[in-house]
Formats: C-alpha cells, structure tokens, sequence
C-alpha cells in the first residue's frame, strides 16, 4: 500500500478542520456559555457530541472493533462520498468499481468531478480481481466492492476480495450493507490485518431505520481521523444518537426480525418459482431477490397498476429483463405473489 500521504487529496492532508465549541471542551460543567446556545428546550438546544462516542462505544462492544476505527454518517452515502472527497482530485485521479452495483458510487463520483471505471462481474455476476486490478493506473485511489451486492444479491468471492485487497496499493472498500442477512462473516474481523481497508455498514437495512439515515465506516484509526477532518462537525443530530443508543439495546428483537426475512425469502423463491412468467431466481445473501421474468417492462407496469412497487432493474448492465424484489412480511410477500399470479402478458 503506498502510504496514507501519498494516497489522500494534498489539500485534505494539510486542512486544518473546524474545531467546534464542543470539540475543545469535554465533560460537565456548570454553565454552558461556549457555543451561542439557547439555554431554553433541553435536551435539543444543545450541540450533539460531533464524535459520537456514546454510540460508537456500544457498536465496538457489539462488533469488537475499536471505537477510533468507526466513523458514523448520515446513512452509508454519506462515508462513500467523503472517501472520495478525501482521496480523490477531480478530473485527476479515478475509482475503479465493479458492474452492476449500488448506484450512489458513480453518482457521488460524478458530483465530485472522478473518472469511475466500471468492471463488469461475470454472467453469473461473480468477480474477477484480476479484471478490476487490470482496470487500475496511478492515479486510481479507490476500489468500490459491494458484497453482497445490490442488485445481484450475491456475496462476492472472498478470495478474490482478499487478491484485490493484497494486489492494490490504494483504498479498497467493501460495502456491506447487506452483510446481517448473508451467512458469511463481515470483513471486520480483518480489519486490522489490512490497512487500505474500508467497510461500509448500515442501520438502513437490517436494523430496520433506513429513515433515520444512519452508516457505518470502519477502517484503521489514521483513515478514521482523515474522514472526521472533512466530515461537517455535527453530522449526528441528537434526536438520532438518542435512537441508536436505544436501538443498540435491541438487538435481540433485530436477529428477530432477520431470521423471520430470511424464512420469507426462502418461501417467496421456492413460489415465485412455480409461476411460468419467472425464469430465474438468482441465489441471494440479501434481503432482495433478483428475478429474471418473461418481460420485466410489461410485468412492472401491470404491477404497479396492482399497487406493488418493485425495482425494474431491466435497464442494468447484466441484468436484462430482472426485477429486484425487497422481502417484506409474509402478508406484503402473499400481496406480491398474489400480483404476480394476476400477470396477464
Ligand atoms: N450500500 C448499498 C449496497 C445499498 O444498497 C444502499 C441502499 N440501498 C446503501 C449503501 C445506502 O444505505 P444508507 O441508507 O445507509 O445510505
């Protein structure tokens, strides 16, 4: 790997960054006169902690990682746009990244002016680190891997993770949004045997809060402190650190929740399976199944005119005539099927 200097933005390496009213004094006091605060309606009237550390120490505890090596975000957009940010110089450097998958890699490249060069996986939407190392030069410094990844479902080959993770000299992220419902183990547990490792998790999915817009980024404590340089000061608001702190206390009810959505998608497949307008169900580590039907375009349509929204991914490199279709209760997934049942093509 070359080295943390060499790899980030030179004008993020020299920033000097905010340093908050609430940065420079910790702990109690009498009286809060420090940061332009109203002393009326506590607890809001008060600067949340910009660090998050409350929060971050319950998450290291559950996933035994160290609370310096934890960034929070408002969702896990968030951290993927400030790795660009801080690594990345517009119209210079470039991220490699592999095809299909999430759309917020490309989307957060463009806005930042990065070249974003896509790998395709293969027809079975497996990865070949030896074509995403080809894709590399000098000036890529980031390595977009999404696994399991969206849309296809699958968890991506580890060796070939861990072939992109030994042969690149640059940051490697691995986007594990969907990583509670796989039977795979997280990449955390080698976090610290890679420094240019970076992984992406969320509250969005399994967690169940996606409308709280709270991420995960982990990754060794000196790229951990280059994020939080550039990150804004509060990105946590109070009402949401709050929420987590109670949700973490929850866990138990989570594990719930995805053993129950992992039953329903084994269910769902085994009967979308038996409808003649299904081709293909692609095998899933997620809480989504890809669905190759007889005409996704026509099939979409008819759907949301039944009112189920599904994602037609037709227009997806690789994935022509799919649509992705998320697990809900049993009762939403009979509504589903139910629909499917009603195509008339
Ligand atoms: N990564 C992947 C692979 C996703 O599918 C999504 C959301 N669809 C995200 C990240 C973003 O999640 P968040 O809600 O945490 O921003």
């Amino acid at each position: 790997m070359k080295t943390l200097k060499e790899l980030v933005r030179p004008a993020i390496w020299d920033l000097k960054p905010y340093s908050s009213a609430r940065d420079e004094y910790h702990g109690t006091a009498t009286v809060f006169v420090d940061a332009n605060e109203n002393p009326y309606n506590a607890p809001y009237n008060r600067y949340p902690d910009p660090m998050q550390w409350e929060v971050k120490e319950k998450i290291a505890q559950q996933k035994q990682i160290n609370p310096t090596s934890i960034l929070l975000g408002n969702g896990s957009d968030e951290p993927i746009d400030l790795m660009i940010r801080a690594f990345c110089t517009p119209r210079v450097d470039n991220i490699v990244a592999i095809d299909p998958t999430y759309g917020m890699y490309q989307v957060s490249a463009d806005i930042n002016d990065v070249a974003y060069r896509k790998v395709p996986l293969s027809a079975d939407f497996e990865l070949s680190a030896a074509a995403v190392l080809a894709a590399v030069d000098e000036h890529t410094k980031l390595i977009f891997i999404c696994s399991p990844n969206n849309p296809t479902g699958n968890e991506l080959n580890r060796a070939e993770i861990y072939s992109i993770l030994q042969g690149f000299d640059g940051m490697v992220i691995v986007d594990e949004a969907y990583i509670d419902f796989s039977s795979h183990r997280s990449f955390t547990t080698v976090l610290d045997a890679y420094p240019n490792l970076v992984i992406l998790q969320t509250f969005s999915k399994a967690w169940g809060s996606a409308g709280v817009r709270l991420g995960m980024a982990f990754s060794s404590k000196e790229v951990i402190a280059l994020l939080n340089k550039i990150k804004y000061p509060y990105n946590i608001n109070q009402l949401t650190q709050a929420y987590a702190l109670e949700l973490l206390d929850r866990k138990g009810e989570v594990d719930e929740w995805i053993r129950i959505l992992l039953i329903e998608r084994t269910r769902v497949a085994q009967l979308l399976n038996s409808l003649t307008i299904v081709h293909h169900i692609y095998p899933s580590d997620a809480n989504f199944l890809l669905v190759r039907v007889a005409d996704a375009d026509k099939i979409y349509k008819q759907l949301s005119d039944q009112g189920v929204i599904v994602r037609n991914r037709n227009s997806v490199s690789l994935c022509q005539g799919c649509l992705r279709i998320t697990i809900g209760t049993r009762a939403e997934n009979d509504i589903v099927l139910e629909a499917l049942k009603n195509i008339a093509l």
